[in-house]
């Protein structure tokens, strides 16, 4: 029964085309569907598939959500294993596909490309291209370079060049501005250190005086905070800017404004000038 109301759902909308006239994007996750938002304006809705104050990693997919995926007229998503259900499913989508991590210079299958502004830059251009709207995409880009020279002048003058952070996101943004990441989990959220590599971690923040721990808001910031205790060091928020919790999204935050946000959080750990 589920298998035969699906595929009715499925050749119900087949033929019902743009929703009320505006053209369907389905965006894997926060900084695509901002991208998308942002430079599709009016003539486009925009559905983001991570639901608001969740995280994206391994997302999981209700069935809903792959039929949207399958029917849409673009999806923007990312490869290499960041979201599987989502990668699975796009395999039967009908509109275009868009792999905004195709082209990137990705390393050791690392996502995190969007906290690098300069790539993020390229994947707004990327949007533009697969909406058609190349000059909203090119103020927009223009709009998320002017960050890359906040972030080149206000990183330039200071005492640390190392943060620690929760999980390995900040790979690309370390790598773009000079600076070095010790992460406590992996590249995903879920995987989860020893309390001995736990306890030379914290050793390691007292030993450099780094002074400030990192920890985010869609992930537990336990272990964030064990660390600190443990080394003396204070918890601060340094944003992976992989959703937004309902109360930025309340407050109007976006990707522009919790970029700029990092920045200050980076400068006053790293003690720059
Ligand atoms: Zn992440």
């Amino acid at each position: 029964m589920r298998i035969i109301l699906a595929t009715f759902v499925l050749l119900a909308c087949a033929a019902c085309g743009p929703a009320g006239g505006r053209h369907s994007v389905v965006a894997a996750f926060y900084p695509l569907a901002y991208a998308a938002r942002e430079v599709g304006g009016t003539a486009y809705a925009v559905h983001d598939l991570t639901p608001a104050g969740s995280e994206p990693h391994d997302v999981e997919l209700t069935p809903q959500a792959v039929a949207e995926i399958q029917r849409a007229g673009v999806v923007l998503y990312l490869s290499h294993g960041f979201q599987p259900a989502v990668s699975d499913a796009v395999r039967q989508a009908s509109g275009k596909r868009v792999d905004v991590l195709a082209g990137l210079p990705v390393r050791r299958s690392d996502p995190h490309v969007w906290l690098d502004p300069v790539l993020y830059a390229r994947i707004v251009r990327r949007v533009g291209a697969a909406l058609e709207r190349p000059g909203e995409a090119r103020a927009l880009a223009a709009r998320v370079l002017r960050l890359d020279v906040a972030y080149r002048r206000g990183l330039a003058h200071c005492t640390r060049r190392d943060f620690v952070t929760s999980h390995a996101a900040f790979g690309y943004l370390a790598a773009r501005y000079g600076l070095r990441q010790i992460a406590i989990t992996g590249i995903d959220p879920e995987s989860e250190p020893s309390p001995q590599e736990l306890a030379s971690l914290a050793r390691l923040v007292r030993r450099e005086h780094i002074g400030t721990v990192f920890f985010e808001r869609l992930v537990s910031p336990k272990l964030a905070q064990t660390v600190a205790r443990e080394a003396g060091a204070r918890a601060a928020v340094l944003d992976p800017i992989e959703g937004l919790t309902a109360q930025e999204a309340r407050s109007g935050a976006t990707y522009l404004t919790l970029m700029r946000r990092n920045l200050a959080a980076l400068r006053e750990a790293l003690g720059c000038r």
